[in-house]
C-alpha cells in the first residue's frame, strides 16, 4: 500500500481534495460528468486499491464515491485503514446535508490556501490597506444583491474594498442552495442550511458546532449572491471572532498585542515577566493537522475558541502526540488565556 502515498499527502488527502474541488465547481451539478481532475483522480486511486487490496468492490463511479465519503468507517472502506492505519475520519461528506466536512477542508489543506490567498490581496499595498482588505473578507462571508448599495450607505470607502477582493467571492455551491435561497448561521455566521423544524430556524451550518433551531436571520437568493473562499470562510472567518474578542481584552491590550507581520495571523505579546510569546489563534477539528500547522507557523502558543472542537475529550493528547520530539507548543483556550493573564496581573 505504500505506492499509495504521494509525495502530496496519502489517499485520505488526494480523496478529501477529489471532493473539495467537486464542491467548488462553479454551474453545474456535482454528479454530471465531466469531473474536476482532482475528483477523477481520487476517484482512479481509490478503484486502485480496491483492486490491489481484493474483496472490495470499487465505487462505480463519482456518485458512489461521494456517498462511500459519508461514512468511511464502513466496510467499504477496509482497504483505507490499510493505507491510512492512523487515520480516524469519520466523514468528509455529511450524511445528510450532502456538505463536505471541515475535516475534508483539513485534510485537503485548505489552511495553505488560505493563507496564500490573504498574502495576495496583500501585495503591493500598505500595511493599513493590507489590514483593511483582511478584516473586510473575514466579516463579508457572503455579497448579496444589496451588499454593495449597503456599503455604499455605511462606508463608501469599503466599496472600493470589495471591488480589490471581488475574485475571493464564487457562486454559491449547490448543496448551500435550499428553494433558491442561501442563508447565514445566526451564531457563527458562516452559511447555513434551514429547516429544524422548519424554513425559518437552522437545521445545520457550517461550523458544525452551532446548536440546530436557530432563528435564520440572514437569507440571500443564491443566484445573484456570491459567497468567500471556502478557505477563507473556514480558516480566517471562522477564528477571526476569537482573534477580535482577544484584540479586545484589556490585559492583551496591556500586554502589547500585536501583529508579527501584517499579512499574517501571528502575534506577540509579551507575557509577565518580560518574556515574548507568539500566538495564533486556531478553530479545528483535527489535531494532528492543528499539530503540523503550529509548527509549520514557528507559533509558540495555539490558541483555540473555548467553544470549538479542540475542547472535546482527546483533542489536547492528540495534539500533544502529534508534536515532532523537542517541538513546545501549548495549546490554550482564549478564555483560559486570558483568565491567567488577568489574574497575574492583578498579582502584581
Ligand atoms: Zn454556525
Amino acid at each position: 500500500m505504500a505506492a499509495l502515498r504521494t509525495e502530496v499527502g496519502g489517499l485520505i488527502d488526494i480523496i478529501a481534495r477529489g471532493v473539495l474541488a467537486l464542491s467548488l465547481r462553479n454551474g453545474s451539478s456535482s454528479t454530471i460528468p465531466p469531473y474536476p481532475d482532482e475528483t477523477q483522480y481520487a476517484l482512479d486511486m481509490v478503484v486502485l486499491a480496491c483492486l490491489h487490496e481484493g474483496g472490495t468492490t470499487p465505487p462505480a463511479g463519482v456518485p458512489e464515491l461521494i456517498r462511500w465519503c459519508t461514512d468511511l468507517t464502513s466496510r467499504a472502506w477496509s482497504f483505507l485503514a490499510m493505507a491510512e492505519p492512523s487515520l480516524a475520519v469519520p466523514r468528509l461528506v455529511h450524511p445528510e446535508h450532502r456538505t463536505q466536512t471541515r475535516t475534508c477542508a483539513e485534510l485537503a489543506g485548505l489552511a495553505q490556501v488560505a493563507d496564500d490567498l490573504l498574502k495576495g490581496i496583500s501585495v503591493d499595498v500598505s500595511p493599513k490597506e493590507a489590514n483593511e482588505r483582511r478584516r473586510f473578507v473575514e466579516s463579508q462571508v457572503l455579497i448579496g444583491p444589496e451588499t454593495h448599495r449597503a456599503l455604499l450607505m455605511r462606508a463608501p470607502r469599503l466599496v472600493l474594498v470589495l471591488k480589490s477582493v471581488r475574485d475571493l467571492y464564487l457562486s454559491v455551491p449547490e448543496e448551500w442552495v435550499v428553494r433558491g435561497m442561501t442563508a447565514l448561521c445566526p451564531s457563527c455566521g458562516l452559511l447555513a442550511l434551514p429547516g429544524f423544524p422548519d424554513d425559518r430556524r437552522m437545521a445545520w451550518c457550517e461550523s458544525e458546532v452551532c446548536p440546530p433551531g436557530l432563528r435564520i436571520d440572514r437569507s440571500y437568493p443564491s443566484a445573484t449572491s456570491l459567497v468567500l473562499h471556502p478557505a477563507l470562510r473556514l480558516f480566517h472567518s471562522l477564528p477571526a471572532r476569537s482573534e477580535e474578542r482577544l484584540s479586545r481584552e484589556p490585559v492583551l491590550t496591556k500586554l502589547g498585542m500585536r501583529p508579527v507581520e501584517h499579512t499574517g495571523s501571528r502575534y506577540r505579546v509579551d507575557m509577565p515577566g518580560g518574556e515574548e510569546r507568539i500566538f495564533r489563534v486556531y478553530d479545528r477539528v483535527e489535531p494532528t493537522l492543528l499539530a503540523r500547522d503550529a509548527v509549520a507557523d514557528q507559533v509558540e502558543v495555539a490558541v483555540v475558541p473555548s467553544g470549538s472542537r479542540a475542547v472535546q475529550p482527546g483533542f489536547r493528547e492528540a495534539f500533544a502526540d502529534a508534536l515532532p520530539d523537542g517541538t513546545q507548543v501549548d495549546l490554550v483556550t482564549d478564555d483560559v488565556l486570558t483568565t491567567y493573564l488577568t489574574n497575574d496581573q492583578k498579582d502584581r
